[in-house]
């Protein structure tokens, strides 16, 4: 069935779905192309965060699962059958696995609205179809890929040959549990790499049956492997181990952090970090348009709860229009998303991912509110049984307080007034985080200075959250080393070696 006829389904069907596949769902590792469960029995369950019922019991992986399944992939590897088949074959494979993602959609998407709460509308609007067209985008790169001829004395020929790394380990985040997974593994593999996964705890189901769809279109077993389990045991054996070539990772800061300890405490392997983000929306009074920036602004933060890395959570607005900015987005931000069953088509706020998610937002609401910004709406949950939290508007914010300086990963927006481009430059850039930023004006001066000086790797003119699959993505400072989405990435999964030959003996 088309995606676009499986938005069509009603709330019933969606319920009637979601228990068919939870009934069906793979709760072991896929090793090897086959389902495996965990070498010491380890177990662990994942909750649906709507009603916060077990979903299901998973394997739980510990070092000699990851163990198998490094192995497994080095074996692949080595081999050379993905890795030295030639590049028109690897690009039908792929072709053929968006197929079947697509020919799969309601089971992918069901499994992970029950797994970290997104609305189902949602993965059918953005990460379904983002997923296909991550695959499409890598999958069509990959007899592109050139090495080159350079100029030397000539007697000596050189060239440069762009070669797969290895095996990749891949450790994802849950906020958009398919989606971030393969921002890694599409590059990984279009580039002839082999991969180990291990997607994050809170979401574990999805994953496994997206590795399965790719042996089902012709993959060779081993060149995409996953496990599950719990971060400081499974992600942390693989990101230390001496046959992991490279790691990719999408997650916190923190983290991140220990993703570089690891790599130096061990085989010194490529290290890719993704990481947390606080972005500015900066919003001039020249502005054209305030009806469009206040959307923006109010989509850029409540969008997936506000579990987004670049969510717009800082908005940064020029004192001439501050008041009329917060009216505006007082009276349409408020009502814009309705929270419910995430399986229900019309609802778009669903829960955060966990109770532990809903009460740390919650304290950041109470120390907002205790260092004397002014609540304009929100600040509770809505009479439901999940781990909920409403849209919620601080004004009177200033960047010292905790609000404006750490990650909230929830429906939490803040609004800074400030005074002349300086002003909101250096506000702008008081953070340590660099992911993504906003700028609103009709002057093509400042929003050309604005670009330059605002620190972060993605800057948006005139819009919020837009782009396609051509735009690196990836931040500055403490938001992470590397770029996902674009040609940068695919070729941050290749190594380049050079072939020196004297022609005369
Ligand atoms: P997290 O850092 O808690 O976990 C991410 C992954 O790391 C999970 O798979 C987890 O199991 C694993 N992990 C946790 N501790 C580990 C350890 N000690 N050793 C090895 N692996 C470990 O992050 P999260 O809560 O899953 O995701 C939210 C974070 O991800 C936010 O900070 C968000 O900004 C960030 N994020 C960034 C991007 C980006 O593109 N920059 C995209 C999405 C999410």
């Amino acid at each position: 069935m088309s995606i676009e006829k499986l938005a069509e389904h009603s709330l019933e069907q969606w319920q009637g779905i979601a228990q068919r596949e939870l009934n069906s769902a793979e709760t072991r590792f896929f090793i090897n192309g086959e389902y495996k469960d965990a070498i010491d029995g380890g177990r662990f369950d994942t909750i649906n965060p709507a009603n916060r019922e077990t979903l299901a019991s998973m394997s739980a992986a510990n070092q000699k699962d990851v163990d198998l399944a490094v192995a497994a992939a080095r074996k692949a590897f080595r081999s050379g059958c993905w890795s030295r088949m030639a590049p028109r074959e690897r690009m039908d494979i792929l072709y053929r696995y968006t197929r079947l993602i697509e020919e799969n959609a309601e089971q992918l998407a069901v499994l992970d609205t029950l797994d970290m709460g997104k609305p189902i509308s949602d993965m059918l609007e953005v990460d379904i179809p983002a997923v296909i067209e991550t695959i499409q985008f890598m999958a069509e790169y990959i007899d592109k890929i050139e090495g080159s001829v350079t100029n030397t004395e000539s007697d000596v020929m050189h060239y440069v040959l762009r070669e797969p790394i290895g095996v990749v380990g891949a450790i994802s985040p849950w906020n958009y549990p398919l989606l971030m997974a393969i921002w890694k593994v599409a590059p990984a593999l279009a580039a002839g790499n082999t991969v180990v996964l291990k997607p994050a705890e809170q979401a574990p189901l999805s994953c496994l049956r997206m590795a399965e769809l790719f042996v089902e279109a012709g993959g060779p077993p081993g060149v995409f492997n996953v496990i599950n389990g719990i971060g400081e045991v499974a992600g942390k054996a693989l990101a230390l181990h001496n046959d992991v070539d490279k790691v990719t990772f999408t997650g916190s800061t923190e983290v991140g952090k220990l993703m570089l300890q690891y790599a130096g405490q061990s085989n010194m392997k490529r290290v890719s970090l993704e990481c947390g983000g606080k972005s500015p929306q900066v919003f001039m009074a020249d502005m054209a348009n305030l009806e469009r920036a206040v959307e923006a602004a109010y989509h850029g933060i409540y969008a997936n709860m506000g579990e987004v890395c670049n969510a717009g959570s800082r908005l940064l607005v020029e004192r001439p229009i501050y008041d009329e900015f917060v009216e505006r987005f007082i009276s349409e931000g408020k009502g814009a998303y309705v929270a419910g069953d995430p399986l229900d088509p019309k609802i778009n706020l669903g829960p955060l991912v966990t109770d532990e998610a809903q009460q740390r937002v919650m304290s950041f609401i109470e120390s907002g509110k205790k260092e004397g910004a002014k609540l304009q709406f929100g600040g509770d949950a809505p009479e439901l049984n999940g781990a909920y939290v409403n849209p919620t508007l601080f004004t009177d914010v200033n960047n010292d307080m905790r609000i404006a300086r750490e990650e909230i990963f929830g429906p939490v927006a803040s609004v800074l007034p400030f005074d002349g481009i300086d002003e909101a430059i250096s506000i702008a850039n008081d953070t340590i985080y660099g992911l993504a930023a906003g700028v609103w004006t009709s002057n093509l001066t400042v929003a050309h200075r604005l670009v330059r000086e605002i620190e972060a790797g993605v800057i948006w003119v005139n819009s919020f959250d837009e782009g396609d699959m051509t735009q690196p993505f990836g931040g500055y400072k403490q938001s992470g080393n590397a770029r996902d989405k674009c040609v940068e990435s695919l070729l941050s999964y290749t190594q380049s070696k050079s072939a020196w030959i004297r022609l005369s003996e």
